[in-house]
């Protein structure tokens, strides 16, 4: 059984046609754009195959500068029509070849659709030609006739708001789509009721509340409340990183970006900083980017005698281009010399500007190894790191 989602995202906004404003899919909620934070359950849902996005065709350059790269499973995008309709249409067309035995209809500016969801209407397939994400109406519906004025209150039992993911089995609503398109009937405004048009049976699935559509400023400054107000859309992530480096002839050691004065210095292509080394490795593996050794060759010349701080910057440029934050980073530094006590606060402060956070998020600690092994022979140095970083879904 193979599922592939659709995403529709051609829709302009009245509001932002009229200002020449980019429309809501496109803008940036939490350091992600909402057409990420729409396609990205779905990416990580392993019962879907193929994601396929229509856009409008005036947005392709939104849509490439939309930091999509990292979806593995995104297709082409497929221009849209005129109407939603349309798109949608156009968008089943495009996934012909491929032919799915399952389709899921999502628009982009649903951001909060969750797994449950998409689960919940995959697996009602099993039994409809089609399933749709809904929630009962809490509210009292009033029909106004003049304005401010009410005409009549309409019975809530029993209605539901339609949201997506919408379900269906692919033939079905492709030969649904194709058949309205043909017959000229009315503009439908999802594809549940084009499938209810054509005769399929649509059954409604539990969605939520919080996934809403955002159409208007209000609801992007909802959705901007609830990704400040709570961890949702941003996940914590922690790395570790161990670097060692043997003590040779010098006069100073480098540790956490400060120069130490000391009887002897560190073998080192770089600076040989190697809580700096262990920092950025702790970071690149939250990031699960790489090492230091890859972003870094030893070999390359370009990095001889380099500062480590620089290395600490680029992993930092990572993880602010992946839109993540630093919740807290903590160094163990192992030697029997130099003493690393009196230089503590001096190494947080430089770490926490290497890294644009506050100090109290930047631990350092020091230990001797009781005189064991190398560290313990006065040999080498030795360094732990770890990192926490909160990343977007
Ligand atoms: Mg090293």
């Amino acid at each position: 059984m193979t599922a592939a989602a659709l995403i529709v995202a051609a829709g302009r906004g009245a509001r932002a046609a009229r200002n020449g404003l980019s429309p809501k899919q496109y803008a940036v909620l939490a350091g992600r754009s909402v057409l990420a934070r729409a396609i990205a359950p779905f990416e990580a849902s392993p019962a879907i195959s193929t994601i396929t996005v229509v856009i409008h065709p005036d947005d392709f350059e939104l849509y490439a500068a939309s930091n999509l790269g990292s979806f593995t499973k995104l297709t082409a995008p497929v221009m849209g029509g005129a109407t939603r309709q349309d798109s949608v249409r156009l968008g089943l067309e495009s996934l012909s070849a491929a032919s799915p035995d399952l389709v899921l209809i999502h628009d982009a500016a649903r951001p909060f659709v969750t797994d449950d969801i998409i689960t919940r209407v995959l697996a009602a397939l099993a039994d409809h030609d089609g399933a749709l994400a809904a929630v009962p109406l809490a509210d009292t519906l009033k029909r106004e006739q003049h304005a401010p004025l009410v005409e009549t209150t309409i019975p809530r039992a029993g209605l539901w708001k339609a949201q997506t993911p919408q379900g269906f089995r692919y033939p079905a609503i492709q030969a649904a789509h194709r058949a309205a398109s043909a017959a000229d009937a009315p503009t439908f405004t999802d594809d549940a009721s084009i499938a209810e048009w054509a005769g399929l049976g649509v059954a409604l699935v539990p969605g939520s509340e919080r996934n809403f559509k955002i159409t208007t400023s209000e609801d992007m400054a909802m959705a901007e409340a609830l990704l400040g107000a709570s961890p949702l859309g941003y996940e914590p992530r922690t790395g570790t990183g161990f670097d060692v480096h043997a003590f040779t002839a010098g006069d100073h050691v480098w540790l956490g970006g400060i120069r130490i004065p000391h009887d002897q210095g560190l073998d080192a292509h770089s600076d040989g900083d190697a809580p700096l080394h262990a920092l950025t490795d702790a970071i690149l593996g939250a990031l699960g980017d790489g090492d230091i050794g890859q972003h870094f060759p030893p070999s390359d010349p370009a990095w001889k005698g380099a500062r480590s701080r620089l290395f600490v910057e680029d992993a930092a440029r990572r993880l602010a281009a992946r839109g993540g934050r630093i919740t807290n980073v903590d160094l163990t530094i192992l030697c029997e010399a130099p003493r690393i006590g009196p230089h503590r606060d001096a190494i947080r402060a430089e770490i926490a500007d290497m890294l644009g956070i506050d100090i109290t998020r930047v631990a350092v600690k020091a230990t001797t190894t009781e005189r064991l092994g190398f560290t313990g022979r006065k040999e080498g140095i030795a360094a732990l790191a770890t990192a926490t970083l909160l990343l977007p879904f």
